[in-house]
């Protein structure tokens, strides 16, 4: 009997993993994936990530862990020169290589194995997983589950089937530069990542560019020093006993600071479209204030829009089009017949401690490390918050306080 299984294997269940590591908890987790890998589609060169080293899997719970982004400098001999480089962001890039050097490291990590059912026992959950190459199947037993299967990406209905989402455009990237005028759709950081990505594409290679918009600001990411608090236990600990309603106003209310793009990626846009040519400048349009209806393709894309403002109908003809367009919660199907608790469509109810919210009264739980927007506010998808979220679903698991948490960590009081 397992005492936690893990459902998906992201940065936050391999976080999980990570600090179970040196306790005597039982635990094992599955991915359908064949390796890890972290947003292959936004490899972008010279991407970087958004939070500090210091949200690595393990540090802000125990700095002492063998698991730090800083031992994994020392074990490929970088430690000197991060020190003189003197910067709290890395590479997307960097980070991902430090995920995979934590994952080799793991040994209860299965790849390849999709968890097709988890059924409540009575006493414990039995997980069925299957081997995604050889279909065999295999049942396991916990007394704890942790769903941690992400998200996928969400196109609208009305985009046609060829528009491929930002995941998908390293791997496309060779083919989209084949096409006379490419389209991006979307205002977040993935849209400017490729738009400046395809922005700094030798002139000579560049198809047209259009980026197209529905705000008409294109926001910046919260980095203020006071304002980023809000990506701290103490206020999701605040913001996951107020009411429903409040919590949905304020999830709407922080969207900008979730979904803004970095002062970075913004300042660097900026550099290189006053650096273009006049011809230059005619090949590349930014377009804010309009809303995509809809998405055709015949030959070629036409895409139907309407001025947010205007109202008016606008049209574009274009080759290619890239939809950074969001993601959506993956939930497995099978947590239909878990008695969950939902208080939203597709939004369970999921208490301070990550426990998932059931109709019945159990002594095995589940536990939510995806899908937490609702329940716990901007801070949900983020890395940082990931760690003291663990510490918190570790501590429940083994019913001792394995990891102390900061839960009032910041200056600012929120209640
Ligand atoms: C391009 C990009 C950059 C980001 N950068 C940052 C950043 O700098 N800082 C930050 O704080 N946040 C960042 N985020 C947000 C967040 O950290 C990531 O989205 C992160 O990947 C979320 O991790 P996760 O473990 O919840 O889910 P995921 O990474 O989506 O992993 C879920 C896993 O579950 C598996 N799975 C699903 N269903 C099953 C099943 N039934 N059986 C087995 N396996 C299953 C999937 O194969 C997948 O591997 C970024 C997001 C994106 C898209």
């Amino acid at each position: 009997m397992y005492d936690l299984i893990g459902i998906g294997i992201g940065p936050m269940n391999l976080g999980l993993s990570a600090l179970a590591h040196p306790t005597d908890l039982k635990t094992l987790f599955f991915d359908e994936s064949e390796q890890f890998s972290w947003h292959p589609g936004m490899m972008i060169q010279d991407s970087m990530m958004q939070t500090s080293f210091i949200s690595d899997l393990v540090t802000l719970a125990d700095p002492t862990s063998s698991f730090s982004y800083l031992n994994y400098l020392r074990s490929i001999h970088r430690l000197h020169t991060f020190y003189f480089y003197e910067k709290l962001l890395i590479s997307r890039q960097g980070y991902n290589d430090y995920l995979r050097w934590v994952a080799t490291q793991l040994e209860d990590l299965r790849f390849s194995t999709r968890v097709i059912d988890v059924q409540d026992t009575g006493d414990s959950f039995e997980v069925l997983v299957e081997d995604v190459s050889t279909g065999k199947r295999e049942t396991f037993e916990a007394r704890n589950v942790v769903i941690g299967t992400g998200s996928k990406p969400a196109i609208p209905d009305t985009f046609d089937e060829r528009v491929i989402h930002n995941t998908q455009y390293v791997m496309n990237k060779a083919n989209l530069l084949q096409r006379n005028k490419i389209s991006i759709v979307g205002s977040g950081q993935s849209a400017a990542e490729i738009f400046l990505d395809l922005l700094t594409t030798p002139a000579s290679e560049r198809p047209e560019l259009e980026w197209i918009a529905r705000s008409t600001l294109f926001e910046t990411l919260e980095t203020g020093k006071l304002g980023e608090e809000i990506f701290s236990p103490s206020y999701v600990t605040y913001f996951n006993q107020l009411p429903l309603e409040v919590r949905q106003e304020s999830v709407k209310k922080f969207a900008r600071s979730q979904n803004g793009i970095s002062p970075e990626t913004l300042q660097s846009i900026y550099a290189h479209l006053y650096d273009l040519t006049e011809e230059e400048q005619r090949q590349v349009a930014i377009r804010a204030n309009l809303e995509v209806k809809e998405i055709t393709y015949d030959e070629r894309f036409t895409i139907a829009m309407q001025h947010q403002e205007l109202e008016d109908e606008r049209m574009s003809v274009t080759d290619a089009v890239i939809a950074a367009t969001g993601f959506s919660p993956s939930l497995p199907s099978f947590i239909d017949r878990l008695d969950i608790v939902f208080e939203a469509p597709n939004a369970w109810k999921v208490d301070a401690d990550y426990q998932i919210v059931r109709s019945v009264e159990t002594a095995h739980h589940l536990y939510a490390t995806a899908n937490l927007e609702l329940s716990h506010g901007p801070a949900a998808d983020n890395l940082g918050m990931s760690v003291s979220r663990n510490q918190l679903i570790l501590n429940a698991v083994a019913g001792t306080e394995l990891y102390p948490v900061e839960r009032h960590a910041t200056f600012t009081t929120f209640d």
